[in-house]
C-alpha cells in the first residue's frame, strides 16, 4: 500500500526535479542561512527545525495540520504530571517568577534560569535521559526570596522535592532491590502502592477479562481507594486529566471534519471515542484503523503511547507528533525504486546472486510539523507504531523516519566539527554544500535498494540462521556498500537525483572520516565497538583502507600533530567498495559463517586506541553538549494579506515555553 502511494506521488511531481537539479541545490543553500542552534546550557543544545513541504499542502491540509498540532499541545501538561506529581506546581512557580521578577539579576539568577530551562527541557525536575533529579545550582534561600519578591505561595513539599536530593531522586528506577515502584518518581501509582499489589491487581483483571489482548493499564493511574483497595483512575474526558483531554478532543473533532480521506477520518473518530470513554478496546480499534490509514500526506501520533516511564511497563506517556509527507524524499525514493533493476543489474555482486526481478523496499520519510508531550523538546528521529504485538502481527505497523529532525541535527552539528576534522578547505566547502544531499541519497539507496538487493543460493538458510550474531552487522554493511557504490554512479546525475558527482565525493569524505575516526567519539576509552551500525561503518572503511594501502587510495595525514583522513583516489575507492560488496553478498548468499565472523571480528570490533584517544580529546575541545532538543515552529491561521495558514519559526526557547504555559495550561 505504502509503496503504491510512493510511486503514484512520483508520477506527477518528478519532472520538476528531473529538469532542474540546480534548483534543488539552491534550496539546500537557503537552508544554510537558517539558524539551527539558538543556545546551549548545562548538557543541552536548543535547536530549531524547518517544515519543508508545508507550502505544498492545500489549505484544507494545512488546516488539518493546524488542528492536529493544537490537539497535541493541548495535552502538554499531562506529561509533566505523569513524570512526577509535583512537576506542575513547581513549573508554575518557576514560570511565575520568570514572568514577574523585577529585581537584581546576577549569577544566582542565571543559575535559576538554567534550572528552569532544564525543567522545561525534561518535562519535569528529573533529567530526561539519566533519570536523576536535576540539582539546582542556587540556594533554597535564594529561591524563597524570588517567591517572596513575586508574591507567590508554593507549598513547602514542592521545595523539599526540588532541593532535597534524597527525596524521589530517580524518575524511573529499574533496580528491583530498591523496589520498582517505591523508588520511581513517576506518577503512575499512588506513592505507597507496591509492586506485588499491582501484580495481583492485574492478575485478577486478566483472569476475568473476556478480551485478554488489550493493553491493560495503558491509560490510567493506580490509586488506593478509601477501603485500601487498588483502583484505576482512568485518563479520559470525564476522568483524570479531563480538562486537558477535553481540549484534545475539541481539536481532534475539528481535525476529523477536514480529514484527507475516509480512512483517516475513521481513525480520528475512534481516537476521539477512546478519549471520551477510556475504553482500551476502542484504543485497539483505533490503532487498527490508524495503521490502515496509509493514504494522504498528513499523519500523526497522539495518545498515551510508550511505556518506558512506567517501571512496570503498563502505563503510556502522553505524546504527540504531527507529520507531513516528505515530498522530496518520497520523490527521491520513488525514482530510486523505479530504477531498482538498473542498480541490481549494474551491481558488482556475482551474477548468480542478482535478482532477476528486484523490487525496491518501501521506506517512509516524513517532516515533523509539531511535537508535544514525551516527544518534545527532546525528540525521537524515527518511530515505529503501534506497540501492541497482535496488531503488528495481524495488521502491520507504520515506520517513519523524521526527515527534517535528522536534517536539523546534521545541520547544527556542522561547522566546528568540520573545521576540526577536515583539513582541506575545498573538501570542507564541498561537504557544506553537498553533504546533506549526500546523506539523504545514501539513506535512500541504503533503504530502498541496499536491503532489497541480492538473493540467497538455493537451499541456504536465512542470514539469522547462517550468520547468526553477525547477521545484522553484515546486512547493514552490505546496504551501506550498495549506497556507496552507486552514489558515485553518473546514472544518479542522469536520473536528476544529484546535480553532480560532487555529492558522491562529499559523501565519500564524510563516510571515511566517520568510519575510521569520528564515530569513535561516541565510545568511552577502553571500549570496543558493539553497536551494529558503528561496526558496519568501521568494517567498510577499514577494509577499503587496508586493501587500498599499496596504491595509497586512502591515507592518514598528520598536520600540526592532528590526524586527518585523506582520500587520494575516489574512483579506486569506489572499486574497493564494490569488491567488498561482492564479498559480503557472497557471504550472505552462501551463508558463509566463518568468513562473516572473520570480517566482523578483524575489521569491526577492535578500536585503534591511539586514534580513539585523539578523537575524544579533539571532540571534547569542541565543547558540544551531548543532548539536543527543539523549539517547535508555530502554525497559526493567517491574518489579513497572509496565506490561510502560516508557519513561524520562533527563535527563543524561554519565550516558547512561556507562550505554551500561557496558552496550554489546562490542568489544575
Ligand atoms: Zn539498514
Amino acid at each position: 500500500m505504502k509503496k503504491l502511494l510512493l510511486i503514484a506521488l512520483a508520477g506527477g511531481l518528478i519532472t520538476a526535479c528531473n529538469t532542474n537539479p540546480a534548483e534543488q541545490a539552491g534550496s539546500e543553500k537557503t537552508a544554510d542561512e537558517f539558524v539551527w542552534q539558538t543556545e546551549q546550557f548545562a548538557d543541552i543544545k536548543i535547536l530549531r527545525y524547518q517544515v519543508p513541504g508545508f507550502d505544498r499542502l492545500s489549505d484544507q491540509q494545512k488546516e488539518l495540520v493546524y488542528y492536529l498540532t493544537e490537539a497535541g499541545m493541548a495535552g502538554r501538561d499531562i506529561i509533566y504530571d505523569q513524570n512526577y506529581r509535583y512537576n506542575l506546581d513547581i513549573r508554575r512557580a518557576l514560570e511565575h517568577i520568570v514572568a514577574n521578577y523585577q529585581g537584581e539579576k546576577g549569577a544566582e539568577w542565571d543559575a535559576f534560569m538554567v534550572y528552569t530551562k532544564r525543567v522545561w527541557f525534561s518535562n519535569g525536575i528529573h533529567h530526561h535521559y539519566s533519570m536523576s533529579k536535576i540539582t539546582p545550582e542556587f540556594s533554597q534561600t535564594y529561591f524563597q526570596s524570588l517567591l517572596n519578591a513575586t508574591e507567590y505561595n508554593l507549598d513547602p513539599k514542592n521545595q523539599v522535592a526540588m532541593f532535597d536530593q534524597e527525596v524521589d531522586n530517580k524518575k524511573v528506577n529499574l533496580d528491583p532491590n530498591k523496589g520498582l515502584l517505591l523508588a520511581s518518581a513517576t506518577n503512575f501509582y499512588d506513592p505507597e502502592v507496591t509492586e506485588s499489589e499491582v501484580d495481583a491487581f492485574y492478575a485478577g483483571m486478566m483472569a476475568s477479562a473476556e478480551n485478554k489482548s488489550v493493553s491493560f493499564g495503558l491509560n490510567s493511574k493506580i490509586v488506593k481507594n478509601e477501603e485500601g483497595q487498588l483502583e484505576e483512575s482512568v485518563w479520559k474526558i470525564d476522568g483524570m486529566y479531563g480538562p486537558a483531554i477535553e481540549q484534545i478532543v475539541y481539536w481532534l473533532e475539528k481535525a476529523a471534519n477536514v480529514a484527507e480521506n475516509e480512512a483517516q477520518e475513521k481513525a480520528l473518530r475512534l481516537l476521539i471515542e477512546y478519549y471520551k470513554t477510556g475504553d482500551l478496546e476502542t484504543w485497539d480499534e483505533y490503532n487498527v484503523a490508524w495503521v490502515e490509514a496509509t493514504e494522504g500526506d498528513i499523519d500523526y501520533i497522539n495518545g498515551f503511547i510508550e511505556v518506558y516511564n512506567d517501571p512496570k511497563g503498563y502505563r503510556g506517556s502522553y505524546e504527540s507528533i504531527v507529520e507531513i509527507n516528505d515530498f522530496d524524499a518520497s520523490e527521491r525514493m520513488a525514482v530510486v525504486a523505479e530504477n531498482a533493476q538498473y542498480f541490481e543489474d549494474n551491481s558488482t555482486i556475482m551474477d548468480e546472486h542478482k535478482k532477476a526481478n528486484v523490487v525496491g523496499v518501501s521506506y517512509k520519510v516524513v517532516n515533523v510539523a509539531g511535537e508535544s508531550g514525551d516527544a518534545a523538546p527532546s525528540t525521537p528521529i524515527g518511530v515505529n507504531l503501534p506497540n501492541a504485538n497482535w496488531i503488528r502481527a495481524q495488521h502491520g505497523s507504520k515506520s517513519v523516519s523524521l526527515g527534517n529532525i535528522v536534517g536539523a541535527y546534521e545541520a547544527a552539528a556542522g561547522k566546528g566539527f568540520l573545521e576540526e576534522f577536515v583539513y582541506e578547505e575545498e573538501k570542507r566547502e564541498r561537504i557544506k554544500e553537498y553533504g546533506k544531499l549526500g546523506s539523504k541519497m545514501h539513506t535512500a539507496l541504503h533503504e530502498v535498494i541496499g536491503h532489497a538487493s541480492g538473493q540467497l543460493n538455493e537451499g541456504i538458510g536465512t542470514p539469522k540462521e547462517t550468520l547468526k550474531n553477525y547477521a545484522s552487522t553484515l546486512e547493514e554493511a552490505r546496504a551501506d556498500l550498495v549506497a556507496l557504490y552507486f552514489i558515485m554512479d553518473p546514472k544518479m546525475v542522469e536520473l536528476g537525483l544529484m546535480p553532480s558527482l560532487d555529492v558522491g565525493f562529499a559523501e565519500y569524505d564524510s563516510y571515511m572520516m566517520n568510519g575510521l575516526m569520528t564515530q569513535l567519539r561516541r565510545l568511552e576509552e577502553g571500549d570496543v565497538l558493539e553497536e551494529a551500525h558503528m561496526r558496519n561503518r568501521q568494517i567498510n572503511a577499514s577494509w577499503v583502507f587496508e586493501k587500498g594501502q599499496a596504491n595509497n587510495v586512502v591515507s592518514y595525514d598528520l598536520h600540526d600533530g592532528k590526524t586527518y583522513v585523506t582520500i587520494n583516489d575516489y574512483e579506486a575507492l569506489r572499486g574497493l567498495f564494490g569488491d567488498l560488496l561482492r564479498e559480503i553478498q557472497r557471504i550472505k548468499s552462501e551463508g558463509d559463517y566463518e568468513a562473516g565472523r572473520a570480517l566482523v571480528e578483524n575489521y569491526g570490533v577492535q578500536v585503534n586506541t591511539e586514534l580513539h584517544a585523539e578523537v575524544l580529546k579533539r571532540a571534547e575541545a569542541l565543547n558540544s553538549a551531548p543532548y539536543s532538543g527543539f523549539i517547535n515552529p508555530v502554525i497559526r491561521p493567517g491574518g489579513e494579506g497572509e496565506d490561510a495558514y502560516v508557519v513561524e519559526y520562533p527563535m527563543d526557547f524561554t519565550e516558547q515555553m512561556m507562550y505554551y504555559a500561557e496558552k496550554y495550561s489546562f490542568l489544575k
